[in-house]
């Protein structure tokens, strides 16, 4: 099957990527550009073209590619191929699988990222069938393999557990809504939340607070940066649990840039915390073995796998 080619594209609200790969998942060409501002059909034509450049470095045609998967930001609108206003984007709607199938000619898989990071975790990763990936970056997503099948939901949009309530009427999330699990411990939502706790609890810092980032917040030795640790601790753990108890994984895999970099700080509480906040037993927790490529990589494993990541499946 190693004749057999795919695409893989990535499309986040900053980076385009996309690769052309053979049917071991190697990658036979990358192209990555910066995700355009225009709008939605724009966008489009900007990610039709990214893969064509990883087809001329691959040294293939794009009508040469077997299937496309695409692991794109959400939320997604399924039934038309499509991301359906997403933050941080200027583009209301991108068209994504007809651009795509008018170019390869192919069939072309339509996952959310996290759910991306799912399939990739379980193809290349030997993840299990019941695998919830959970991402910790700009903000806070999750996908959920159960029974060897990636739920996807009504419009595409299942396990969107960054919206679920770790403080009842606590802050305004992105979306509006109080008390959101992304309101604490997405990268945007942390030195918002690490002002409030220095304000409200009157902690000592040396930290500038009018510039501070995530990265600061997980890495400094100062009591301040502490205590917002521990606050995120629980909170993730609390995200953990309710994610446990919606989807009953055997394995948690944690992605995204803030989880990659500061491993024992966000896994440590997790795991410590969470036999006490489950009524069933606490899965394997354990960081993402794909890294950045996380997101590309399950596009790949869901363009050779029919969208499952199952290692035994597959067209
Ligand atoms: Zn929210």
């Amino acid at each position: 099957m190693t004749g057999r080619l795919v695409g893989g594209v990535d499309l986040g609200a900053t980076n385009l990527r996309a690769v052309v790969a053979d049917g071991g998942g190697e990658v036979r060409g990358r192209a990555r550009t910066e995700t355009p501002a225009g709008d939605g059909d724009v966008v489009g034509r900007a990610v039709v073209r990214t893969l064509e450049d990883a087809c001329g470095a691959a040294g293939v045609a794009p009508d040469d590619l077997a299937a496309v998967g695409v692991g794109s930001i959400g939320p997604l609108d399924r039934a038309a191929g499509a991301a359906d206003d997403p933050p941080n984007v200027a583009a209301e709607r991108i068209p994504l699988v007809a651009p795509l199938e008018d170019r390869c000619g192919c069939e072309v898989l339509l996952v959310n990222d996290c759910v991306a990071g799912a399939v990739g975790e379980r193809y290349l990763a030997d993840g299990g069938p019941d695998l919830t990936y959970v991402t910790l970056s700009t903000g806070v997503g999750a996908g959920a393999i159960v029974d060897g099948r990636p739920l996807r939901g009504h419009r595409g949009n299942a396990a969107e557990m960054g919206h679920v309530v770790v403080e009842p009427g606590g802050r305004e999330c992105g979306c509006g809504g109080p008390g959101h699990w992304e309101a604490y411990a997405g990268g945007q939502s942390v030195p918002g939340f690490a002002r409030e706790v220095a304000r409200a609890e009157g902690v000592e810092t040396g930290l500038d607070l009018a510039d501070l980032d995530a990265r600061t917040v997980f890495e400094a030795d100062d009591p301040l940066a502490a205590r917002v640790r521990d606050r995120l601790g629980a909170y993730n753990a609390l995200g953990v649990a309710a994610t446990v108890h919606a989807f009953d994984p055997a394995v948690v895999v944690f992605g995204g840039a803030i989880a990659v970099n500061n491993p024992d700080a966000v896994l440590g509480p997790v795991r410590e915390r969470l036999p006490d906040l489950l009524a069933v037993d606490a899965p394997t927790v354990r960081l993402a073995s794909l890294g950045e490529d996380a997101v590309l990589k399950g596009a790949v494993a869901a363009a050779l796998t029919g969208g499952t990541g199952d290692p035994d499946g597959g067209p």
